[in-house]
């Protein structure tokens, strides 16, 4: 049987460049560029709470990765490295090799290393601690809303809520919808280049993870301001746009796992948003605006109220798997 540092030498440890020092000390070391800060975020993704116990473990190492590399997005700063913590029911190479060919491959694509971590026995649980980097002053904060903005988001929202109802039988889709859809719930690709491009563009951002609503309340709750969202703008897929029109709010407003960027910009600066998302071929949406008026308020294109009520994903007043 494969021993700790066997299975660490073998599947975990990689030369490193960003890094000094990488796996094997006691300590890793970084030497953070002059003139930046880091930005540092942990994401624990626990079986039975996070993801299926036989999710594809390929596609649990990009994803593992990806929630965290997904945080850095959301405020701008550029991946440097990431510590990797691991508890196991027992050394399963057949679970190992794709896990870790998930992870790296992720890894390599956003040029963030693996740096250290820490292995041991236990319900299978994984926790990411990542390291990014950001010119002084740059990050996209959540709490820097202005009155005026306009409310943005990436790429397409409520596929992976659509993913967990179909699992669930909430929902049917036919095979191919259900793989468009899965894809999104599976391996989500991080938004690192569009965050990068909206430094000294957008005003606040965060990443989308518990659902529209829940997570741009962080927004106006840090920013201590109101929004409008239109309804009708809401980016969703040609599978989500053929759902009963409930449900569909319901996946797009309060689904989780989007893993897009929600961000305020100036309205001076829409042209600025273009150019970020063209240069960076991530398309982004304009869906509201920030107000004084504390709250969020949800209307129509014809300007008409909507109701619907909403709870976001919250670990200890919802279950999820
Ligand atoms: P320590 O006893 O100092 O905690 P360990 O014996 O746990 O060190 O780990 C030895 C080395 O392997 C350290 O550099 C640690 O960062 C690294 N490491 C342990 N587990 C992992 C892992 N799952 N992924 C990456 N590096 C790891
Ligand atoms: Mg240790």
């Amino acid at each position: 049987m494969l021993s700790e540092f066997d299975l660490i030498a073998k599947y975990f440890t990689k030369p490193v460049t960003n890094a000094s020092l990488g796996i094997g000390d006691d300590c890793a070391l970084l030497r953070p560029t002059p003139g930046t800060q880091m930005a540092i975020s942990s994401d624990m993704l626990v079986s039975g709470t996070h993801f299926f116990p036989d999710t594809d473990p390929r596609q649990l190492g990009h994803k593992s990765l990806a929630v965290n590399l997904s945080d850095l997005a959301a405020m701008g700063a550029e991946p440097v490295a990431f510590t990797l913590a691991l508890a196991l029911p027992e050394p399963d190479e057949a679970w190992l090799k794709p896990f870790s060919e998930g992870l790296f491959s992720l890894a390599n694509l956003c040029q963030c290393e693996l740096i250290g971590g820490d292995t041991t026995r236990g319900p299978l649980n994984i926790c990411i601690t990542i390291f990014g980097q950001i010119p002084l002053g740059q990050a996209l904060r959540r709490d820097k809303a202005q009155h005026g903005d306009d409310i943005w988001i990436s790429g397409t929202i409520g596929d992976a809520r659509l993913a967990l109802a179909h699992c669930r039988h909430e929902t049917v889709l036919s095979e191919n919808e259900f793989n468009m859809v899965l894809q999104r719930l599976q391996t989500p690709i991080p938004r690192i280049a569009l965050g990068i491009a909206l430094r000294k563009i957008a005003n606040a951002a965060l990443d989308l993870s518990d659902g529209l609503l829940g997570d741009l309340s962080h927004i106006l709750d840090a920013s201590r301001v109101g929004a409008t969202l239109n309804i009708d703008a809401l980016p969703i897929s040609s599978v989500l746009e053929k759902q009963p029109e409930a449900f569909r709010l319901q996946c797009a407003l309060g689904g989780g796992d989007d893993y897009e960027l929600c961000f305020t910009a100036p309205i001076a600066k829409r042209g600025r948003v273009l150019e970020a998302s063209e240069k960076t071929g991530v398309p982004v949406t304009r869906i509201g605006f920030i107000e004084k008026e504390p709250g969020l308020r949800l209307c129509n294109t014809q300007g008409e109220l909507q109701h619907f009520s909403h709870r976001s994903f919250d670990h200890f007043l919802t279950s999820k798997k």
